[in-house]
């Protein structure tokens, strides 16, 4: 019955031909999950499901609900543009605008990272360490999205931070997200290349960063997404990778209270030389290193000697 309705209506989706199939949910999903596929992606049906839920402004969930669903022209034209950016190697984050970091929603494009889960270990130890102080006083440098400081005041209601940025839509782009997530009143931000804007004097129970940290040999053969898409400021740490970790390494002392933390993420090779950099200040006690949820090493911590009188 249904067979004879549909082959004398003058629909275009009468015939077998798939050019006539409608673009339910399900057929773009395919389509687009293996065009994803063969342009790289490592995770296309993820990013595929990402996209058409944000075309559709839906969440994820929806597409499997609405699975026959056909799609509306509007939504596909979107989708197309989408799909040819991320094809491009685009990072999904910046397509949609947003990354879910530490449980909460960070706004980001070009001008910073996109948030990595690596660094929720080093939000983790900070906000255990914030949490046996009574009002934390605490900076974190190269804040980027902002995700690192952001994430730790929602977890630490008495602690007090300043993030600085060298970058000023950096900068703006982490003022936003700390609104979104009603922190502003525990941040102030900074436009300071590290500590150069710090006034003298200030000092910090805690001093954190994820700075940049790729040797400049190694931009090149970072994936695709991540080198022609993220921000080189936010990546490159000079001829050994290092040079954000000398300079805060041996900076840092100036602005911590006696006993206080400084805890850096970093890449799991760079290890030694960091341990290195700790023990070459004679400033620190209790140089330790955490290992993300991979086992690999990520974070170190280093105590601050107090100054002997
Ligand atoms: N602090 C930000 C992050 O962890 C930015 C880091 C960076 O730009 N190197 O994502």
């Amino acid at each position: 019955m249904d067979r004879a309705v549909n082959e004398n209506s003058p629909s275009p989706d009468r015939t077998s031909d798939a050019a006539s199939e409608p673009w339910t949910v399900r057929r773009i999903l395919d389509w687009t999950t293996a065009h994803l596929e063969k342009h790289g992606s490592d995770s296309p049906r993820l990013d595929t499901e990402v996209l058409l839920a944000h075309a559709r402004n839906c969440e994820r969930i929806r597409l499997y609900t609405n699975y026959e669903d056909v799609v509306t022209e509007q939504e596909r034209a979107l989708m197309r543009q989408l799909v040819q950016r991320r094809a491009n190697s685009e990072p999904v984050a910046y397509l949609v605008g947003n990354r879910e970091f530490f449980g909460l929603d960070f706004y980001v494009d070009k001008n910073v990272l996109v948030p990595r889960p690596d660094t929720e270990t080093l939000v983790i130890e900070l906000v255990d360490e914030a949490q046996k102080l009574t009002n934390p006083f605490i900076l974190d440098l190269c804040t980027g999205s902002g995700c690192i400081a952001i994430s730790a005041a929602a977890n630490c209601h008495n602690a007090k931070f300043q993030a600085t940025d060298i970058s000023e839509p950096a900068l703006a782009i982490a003022q936003k997200n700390a609104a979104s997530n009603e922190l502003s009143n525990q941040i102030q931000f900074l436009l300071s290349d590290c500590f150069e804007q710090i006034p003298p004097g200030t000092l910090f129970d805690i001093i954190v960063s994820n700075p940049p940290y790729i040797p400049d040999a190694e931009i090149e053969q970072l994936e695709k997404d991540v080198r022609q898409h993220e921000p080189r400021l936010a990546l490159s740490g000079g001829k050994d990778g290092l040079d954000f970790y000398r300079k805060i390494i041996q900076e840092a002392g100036r602005y911590l209270k006696d006993q206080g933390l400084l805890m850096l993420e970093f890449s799991p090779e760079q290890e030694a030389d960091l341990l290195a950099l700790f023990k070459a200040t004679g400033e620190y006690t209790n140089v330790r290193v955490k290992a993300d949820l991979a086992g690999r090493a990520r974070v170190i911590i280093g105590q601050k000697l107090p100054i002997l009188k």
